[in-house]
């Protein structure tokens, strides 16, 4: 494990002082906009050694039970037989200590390689079309999973960890320290296995010793009608493998839907448009429609408006595990014809003739407070 004071290149019993000037000028050269990339992790070497050095109470921690004390703030050492805080330090601290001054350490026994593997997060990318009916995807996962060869035990085939020279299997070694309090007894995680009080001798070739490698896996994903942006789908197990036999991790799909060119998504319904041609939308018609579900039929009243909408019920998106479905609603919007050869403009006008509407087909200059007063009573459902 790397030494703090070794890292900021100072004595043990350097001040606060010299601790700040050492890191400034190891900060100065180190800077990744300075030393790249490589510079870049031996600055966070750095930079780790002197939060915890700088800090009086951290440093202390340090001083007792190394880095892991610090990181740890005490936790996952057993005991606090010592009595909690005795020492008027804050919080954790009292635990560190297993026990003082010789007898009974090493009594938490080795840790367990044992973790539960990582979650992961992948987005999963739907079209509305999928959304409104649920879809089975086939879905590709990169993720750690159980070495083949070694199963996970990280030994290579045939090999067995063997208990650690250092710490006969404990997990932990007793460190004796010149502290604040004169000499103690620390007990501190054993360097030579981390803890677990056995080594991995022989590493599995194909994993490197870690009992698990990369892989991508293809897995068909029943997706529910009506998965809204945003949703996670969780699926038990199928993040990483977990690390000697403990328990994989979980996916989450992330769902994010593609904008659709016809119709948008109103919670459960589908929202649309359609272009009606100024005369249908005057003397009425049918026509058909494309949904999601096929062509459909509509009518169109006769004096039909701009904006009046037309609600295909049960042709929206299906419910979130309901079964029912939203309604599909088609907004209309009114074609006004815009290039009318002559004869057209004259059966327009004697249309409006008919109508009395003429002096609306008189040239108007628009922007004008009349023009506006003009449009809104032309524009009225009444005439
Ligand atoms: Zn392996
Ligand atoms: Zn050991």
């Amino acid at each position: 494990m790397a030494d703090y004071y070794h890292i900021l290149g100072v004595d043990r019993n350097a001040s606060t002082e010299e601790i700040k000037k050492a890191y400034r000028k190891l900060a100065r050269k180190l800077h990744p906009d300075v030393a790249g990339p490589e510079g870049a992790e031996k600055f966070k070497e750095v930079s780790e050694a002197y939060d915890v050095l700088s800090n009086k109470e951290k440093r202390q921690m340090y001083d007792l039970g190394g880095a892991d004390a610090v990181r740890n703030g005490g936790a996952g050492f057993a005991g606090g037989g010592f009595g909690g805080n005795g020492f008027g330090f804050d919080g954790g601290f009292g635990d560190i200590f297993n026990t003082f001054f010789g007898g009974g350490a090493g009594e938490r026994g080795p840790a367990s390689r044992m973790r539960r593997g990582g979650d992961s997060l992948v987005g999963l990318r739907l079209t509305l079309e999928e959304v409104v009916f649920g879809v089975e995807k086939k879905i590709n996962i990169d993720a750690l999973v159980q070495c083949s060869t070694c199963h996970g035990h990280m030994s290579a085939p045939g090999s067995e960890p063997e208990t650690c020279s250092q710490c006969h299997g404990s997990g932990s070694v007793q460190r004796m320290t010149q502290s604040i309090l004169g000499q103690m007894v620390s007990v501190v995680a054993c360097p030579q296995c981390q803890g677990y009080g056995t080594v991995i001798t022989h590493p599995c070739p194909e994993c490197a010793g870690e009992g698990r490698v990369r892989s991508t896996r293809s897995v068909t994903v029943n997706i529910p009608a009506g998965v809204d942006n945003g949703m996670r789908i969780r699926m038990q197990g199928w993040g990483d493998a977990g690390v000697a036999g403990g328990p994989a991790g979980d996916l989450f799909l992330e769902v994010d839907i593609a904008d659709d060119a016809r119709f948008a998504r109103e919670g459960d319904d589908l929202i649309g448009e359609i272009d009606v041609p100024m005369t249908s939308a005057a003397l009425g018609t049918t026509f058909d429609v494309e949904t999601f579900d096929g062509p459909h039929t509509i009518k169109i009243d006769p004096g039909m408006q701009a904006g009046d909408v037309i609600t295909l019920n049960g042709l929206g998106v299906g419910r979130l595990n309901r079964g029912t479905r939203g309604d599909l609603k088609l907004k209309m919007s009114v074609k006004t014809p815009t290039h009318l050869d002559d004869e057209q403009r004259a059966l327009l006008e004697q249309l409006a003739t008919l109508r009395g509407e003429e002096r609306f087909s008189k040239p108007v200059t628009a922007g004008t407070s009349v023009f506006s007063k003009l449009r809104d009573k032309f524009t009225g459902r009444s005439s």
